[in-house]
């Protein structure tokens, strides 16, 4: 057993020491293609994987499916539509030695990851050691994060470390996409700790909050058919095309009318993505008719405290208004649904013990105080602020192209982490 004076060398070594096997098991991770493919999943070797880590680290263990915990399809957080068959969550309990009294601290990661990218120079589950950074998908999105919680917890174990109260590590499916009924149902399985980090890659911020979003679809149907002198063709696309106008205009005039949240002033703005645009049913290049429909979808970030009716009344029925006033789309048939899930962004206070604890044990391994801002992205966070007992911040990798091509995390983040995560699990749950 390790003296308390001397514990964060003794952990400072340790994980400096065991850097090469943080890297390894990141990239452990990053083989299994463990994608989100809606409505289902290909998460459970990496799940099983995972499991399999924890089981040789003598930790508690709950292996479950979503679907499997009671009062998951009731609950009012549960987005509907997905297989959760093979797709188990996994949660690892390192008991303290008073389990009952003494604070309890989870770190929750998602291991499922985006579908559906071509090209990149660098293969998404083969993953490449490159100067300072490591590439491959998931690295930065939030693989590393969960390798770092592992680690951390194998560190105090090696040390001798006995805590009074316990340490979960959690692996939930279905994070990406508006998922985040994997994280719902551990919550309802009742394993809730007295506070919780979640490792998603916000560039090495303490963040007390997270950002929110709502995604929709929208539809124009028109008068198909080949402009052979017939008349009555009406372009849904020119439709579209006022549609995307409109957009560009909200976003501007949303971002000029808003007071930056205060977590959110260094960084103004809410972004607004044109994700797709689709119009005309021929492959390139064979087709010369007008199109039967155009669709775009269009997601759109609020702070913290913004609900979907604020966000569909402001958005939506803007653009329900210029469809109203613009004349190619009122001889059309316009349909706007919502894809997934309105995600809320949540928060909790920057004075939150958690917050200032984990800034601290930051600022001592770092040798320089964290950020503390708001992360520059919706997850499933909510979930605990909302919908739990469980405070929950956001302290994970700097990298880049999470949902891209050559997604990647800096190194030395995760060797950081490690040690910022075992000092807070220490601190936390003395
Ligand atoms: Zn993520």
């Amino acid at each position: 057993m390790v003296a308390q004076t001397n514990l964060h060398t003794a952990v400072e070594q340790w994980v400096s020491e065991h850097a090469e096997e943080v890297l390894q098991l990141t990239e452990a991770l990053i083989r299994f293609q463990s994608e989100q493919r809606v409505p289902t999943g290909w998460e459970k070797d990496c799940q099983m994987f995972v499991a399999d880590t924890l089981r040789g680290m003598n930790l508690e263990l709950d292996i479950f499916e979503p679907s499997e915990v009671a009062g998951f399809a009731a609950h009012p957080a549960y987005w509907h539509g997905r297989d959760y068959s093979n797709r188990p969550n996994v949660v690892g309990i390192w008991r303290g030695t008073h389990s009952k009294d003494a604070r309890s601290l989870m770190f929750s990661s998602h291991v499922d990851v985006v579908a559906g990218l071509e090209g990149g120079r660098f293969p998404p589950f083969s993953p490449v050691r490159q100067g300072d950074k490591l590439y491959g998908r998931g690295s930065n999105d939030m693989k590393g994060g969960l390798a770092a919680s592992i680690m951390a917890v194998r560190c105090l174990q090696e040390l001798g470390v006995r805590l009074q109260g316990d340490v979960y590590v959690e692996s939930v499916v279905d994070e990406e996409m508006g998922g985040s009924n994997g994280t719902l149902a551990s919550r309802l399985r009742g394993h809730n700790a007295s506070a919780c980090i979640v490792p998603e890659p916000n560039g090495m911020m303490v963040s007390p909050a997270h950002r929110g979003g709502g995604m929709w679809d929208i539809t124009i149907k028109g008068s198909p058919g080949m402009p052979f002198g017939a008349s009555g063709l009406i372009n849904p696309a020119y439709g579209i095309g006022h549609l995307i106008v409109a957009i560009e205009k909200w976003e501007q005039a949303r971002n000029q009318r808003l007071t930056p949240h205060p977590l959110y002033t260094s960084t103004p703005g809410l972004p607004v993505v044109l994700s797709r645009i689709s119009a005309g049913d021929f492959e390139p290049g064979t087709g010369n008719s007008v199109p039967s429909k155009a669709e775009l979808e269009v997601w759109a970030e609020v702070y913290p405290g913004t609900t979907l009716d604020d966000l569909y009344n402001d958005l939506i029925g803007y653009l329900k208004q210029v469809a109203e006033q613009t004349p190619v789309i009122q001889q059309c048939e316009m349909e706007i649904t919502q894809v997934i899930r309105f995600l809320p962004g949540s928060e909790i206070p920057v004075d939150h013990p958690l917050v200032q604890t984990v800034s601290r044990l930051y600022e001592q391994v770092v040798s320089q105080p964290p950020q503390i801002r708001g992360a520059p992205f919706a997850c499933d966070v909510y979930i605990f602020n909302l919908y739990s007992p469980t405070p929950c911040v956001i302290l994970g990798p700097r990298g880049a192209n999470a949902h891209a091509t050559d997604e990647w995390v800096m190194i030395e983040d995760l060797i950081a982490l490690t040690k910022i995560f075992a000092l807070t699990a220490t601190d936390w749950c003395k």
